[in-house]
């Protein structure tokens, strides 16, 4: 391999120090067992203390080459440990105690130089420091390697990889690191054939850089995509915010058109009117008055449950009640039949009382508004857990499975002729999720096209 430390990595003179930089697992193992290879051919010991799939690599690959790694265990040749295992044995309050260290890691390196061996150390305690986020207790085990090397012989190879010095802030410990070791070996982007070390140094200060630039480039692609997305967000909101008000003034100026219209019949000719018809035009243009007062007070609510000034009056509340009373509200002002099925022992709930009915009212408008007149409509109350469930179900014409995630949104209509048909804001849901939520609960709807829908929500019992 031509940029693994060569057979020179003895232990004789100046102490051997490498630091190999990798960008896959692959091109590391094999410069490590390019590095190991000559220690073991020559009968010497080799040391490999790494992670549990690197070890693993690392023995397929010693295998590969022709060894026996199960009885160069056994010879007490070859010694595979685990980096995390080693650190525990010397690290003390989150740094490598210096007496631990050379005691623990002095004595393996004396065990495996027995007999006057050479030993060869593949070491990734360092990395896995660094993987931590520890950099400064890397650093000082970097230093203790070096010292211990004082000490006993042997010779050394480190990997890193390249990612861990993407930053620009591991800039000054990248030189360093380098500094710390006599040998820097670049990764493999690096396809040049040489065995000079000072260039090969200022390659990897090279590599470094660009793996800087690289992730810099990659984090502002991610930040512009980000913008990208926000904006796509803010120019459907924009579209939406038009609609909405297009559609608001179209709502409420048909409603207010009626009530001026019958102001000014009823002015200009009630005498001519006999009480009936007046009774009549009177009834009408109070619809459409409460009409407009609905529209404006919804967008109200809206407009405070966003700027999260929206106040509730949270006390111990009769649900039961609650929903009756609604049900016979909806159902004088509709004509509609609902059924109600609240077991005679719900528990009682913590809410607001005027808000439960606002939801209750939202939810049994709709599934009046989407369903046939003669069709059922429903309300359900069971306790559950810590929490009442609340449920109206309909018959009507359901809601296309890939609108559900975006009908509690503010200003959702479905897009169907069978929905826009029918008179509305797109805020009730919108509203009813916030009153829902403002009080400690949840809301889903679970439909089908042509079926019905069926609504449901929660409320916190009475503790
Ligand atoms: P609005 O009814 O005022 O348009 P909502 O927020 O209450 O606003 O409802 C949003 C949309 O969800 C409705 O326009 C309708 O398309 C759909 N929807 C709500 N409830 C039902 C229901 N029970 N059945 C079918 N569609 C429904």
């Amino acid at each position: 391999m031509k940029r693994a430390v060569s057979d020179r990595a003895g232990g004789e003179g100046s102490h051997h120090h490498a630091v190999q930089l990798y960008e896959t697992d692959a091109f590391l193992v094999t410069a490590v067992r390019d590095f190991l290879v000559p220690a073991l051919e020559q009968g010497d010991a080799a040391i490999a203390v790494a992670t549990a799939a690197h070890r693993d690599q690392l023995a397929e690959s010693l295998t590969q080459a022709g060894f026996d790694v199960a009885a160069l265990r056994d010879r007490g040749l070859y010694t595979d440990l685990d980096a995390g295992e080693l650190l525990n044995t010397f690290m003390l309050g989150g740094s490598p105690d210096r007496t631990l260290f050379q005691k623990n890691v002095g004595t393996l390196i004396a065990q495996a130089s027995a007999g006057g061996r050479s030993v060869r150390v593949f070491g990734e305690m360092v990395a896995r420091l660094w993987a931590e986020g520890d950099v400064a207790a890397a650093l000082a085990l970097e230093d203790l390697w070096n010292e211990l090397a004082e000490s006993h012989a042997f010779s050394l190879f480190c990997g890193y990889p390249m990612t861990a010095f993407e930053q620009e802030a591991a800039t000054l410990a990248f030189t360093k690191v380098c500094e710390q070791h006599s040998h820097v070996r670049p990764s493999e982007s690096f396809t040049g054939n040489t065995d000079n070390e000072e260039l090969m140094r200022n390659v990897a200060v090279l590599q470094q850089r660009a793996q800087v630039g690289m992730f810099e480039s990659q984090a502002l692609r991610e930040k512009q995509a980000e913008l990208q997305q926000a904006l796509a967000r803010l120019e459907e909101l924009d579209r939406l915010r038009n609609d909405f008000i297009a559609m608001v003034v179209h709502d409420i100026r048909s409603p207010n058109a009626i009530v001026i219209g019958f102001l000014e019949i009823l002015r200009t000719n009630w005498r001519d009117f006999p009480d009936d018809q007046i009774d009549e035009l009177l009834s009408k243009g109070v619809d459409s008055a409460r009409q407009v007062a609905r529209i404006v007070s919804d967008m109200l609510t809206v407009a405070k449950l966003e700027a999260r000034e929206f106040t509730f009056d949270v006390q111990s509340v009769d649900l039961t009640q609650c929903i009756y009373r609604t049900v016979a509200a909806v159902t004088e002002a509709t004509s509609r039949t609902i059924d109600v099925e609240v077991p005679g022992n719900l528990p009682r709930v913590t809410a607001d009382e005027a808000r439960q009915m606002q939801i209750l009212n939202n939810l049994l408008t709709n599934a009046i508004k989407f369903s046939s007149p003669e069709s059922a409509v429903s309300v359900t109350a069971v306790a559950s857990g810590g929490e009442v469930v609340v449920g109206v179900r309909d018959e009507g014409i359901g809601i296309p499975t890939a609108e559900i995630p975006r009908l509690f949104r503010r200003f959702t209509r479905v897009d169907d002729p069978s929905h826009r048909d029918v008179k509305g804001t797109g805020l009730g849901l919108y509203i009813s999720k916030g009153l829902v939520e403002g009080q400690g609960g949840r809301i889903w709807v679970d439909s089908e096209v042509g079926r019905g829908s069926e609504f449901n929500y929660t409320v916190p019992i009475d503790i």
